[in-house]
């Protein structure tokens, strides 16, 4: 897919956008509002970032993040937005309650990379053959003017296919990724400050937090499945955030042999969110379908009601009945 003529049709037609992204922010969602944001501003046009959930500490590095505004700074009047564009959302669910404030305009242009996006825009470009959003927000630049393309724009792009591939480590990159990057550090950006900038700013609490939470790290027999637990006492004795746990499932990933990781955490809402990752073929984003999340083939997650332990076993005994029918306890 790469027809963006009916999107950049409707840049052009409107004058006040606002664009969005899901719960839980990520570098692939913030670096692509940004980097439209840009455009947009450009294009001589209007718009405002809005999300549920405020900007990660790890992200006020990038140019213009004060411009990332989160629903109760209250800066936004519905009546003045022609089109919404929600970047990186599989499904209205996640964009979480901004929806409510735009659920009345008609023109929604949905642009994700999930195989689970559920197509809810009057506008649906979905290309889950791409590593980010951040790489089809390159591809939607390069339709429009590839000229538009500076260094604060490239700066936001490859912070967005960074953080979406793990530094260039996971599956769902391509030579075509390589070759975006390539062509995004020609525009005077600095890799190793934006790594500097995201992965080497761990606070105090959160290393206090990842040492709890290894404390409860487990594997199966076979040692193919790995798990760890984030309670509230762990996040009250360590005094760390909901940020601090970005990256602590990855690790549990790291062991030798663990194909599937998993964490579970208590949510102040007294949910359980739970994240699961995969090195190899096994696919979370079909597995966490299961228990209504969604993701990606190898990173996904799900919300869950009830009393951890429960669903820890629940979800545990889910996956080893489904691993063991795949053949992996040989
Ligand atoms: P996380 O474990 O929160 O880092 O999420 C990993 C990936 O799974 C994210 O990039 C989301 O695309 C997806 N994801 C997480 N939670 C959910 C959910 N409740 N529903 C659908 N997708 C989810
Ligand atoms: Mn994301
Ligand atoms: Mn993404």
């Amino acid at each position: 897919m790469s027809n963006f003529d009916e999107i950049i049709k409707v840049l052009q037609e409107n004058n006040n956008f606002l664009i969005t992204s899901h719960i839980n922010l990520d570098g692939d969602g913030i670096g692509s509002e940004l980097a439209l944001y840009f455009i947009l501003k450009k294009l001589n046009k209007k718009a405002i970032i809005l999300n549920q959930d405020r900007l990660p500490k790890i992200y006020d590095f990038l140019p213009d993040s004060g411009k990332v505004h989160y629903l109760e700074d209250n800066s936004v009047n519905p009546k003045k937005i022609d089109v919404v564009i929600a970047l990186d959302c599989s499904n209205i669910k996640r964009i979480g309650k901004t929806y409510e404030i735009f659920k009345d305009i008609k023109t929604i242009i949905n642009i994700d990379h999930h195989k689970s996006n559920e197509n809810y825009g009057s506008i649906n470009y979905v290309d889950y053959s791409t590593s980010s959003v951040g790489e089809i927000i390159y591809e939607l630049i390069k339709s429009i003017d590839i000229d538009l393309l500076d260094e604060k724009i490239s700066t936001c792009l490859f912070t967005a296919i960074m953080t979406d591939t793990g530094s260039f480590r996971y599956s769902n990159i391509s030579s075509k990724t390589f070759g975006v990057a390539s062509h995004l550090t020609r525009n005077g950006i600095k890799p190793h400050l934006i790594a500097n900038n995201i992965y080497n700013r761990n606070t105090y609490p959160g290393l206090k937090l990842l040492g709890e939470a290894l404390l409860t790290l487990e594997i199966n027999e076979s040692s193919c499945v790995s798990w760890l637990i984030i309670t509230r006492k762990m996040l009250n004795n360590t005094n760390a955030n909901n940020e601090d746990i970005e990256g602590i499932i990855d690790i549990a990933t790291t062991l030798n042999n663990v194909e599937i990781s998993i964490l579970f955490r208590e949510t102040k809402n007294n949910k359980i969110k739970v994240s699961f990752r995969s090195k190899g073929n096994f696919d979370v984003n079909k597995f966490a379908g299961k228990f209504k999340g969604g993701g990606h083939p190898n990173a996904a997650g799900c919300l869950c009601s009830g009393k951890l332990e429960e669903i820890k076993e629940s979800i545990l005994s889910e996956l080893f009945d489904d691993i063991k029918y795949l053949g992996y306890e040989n």
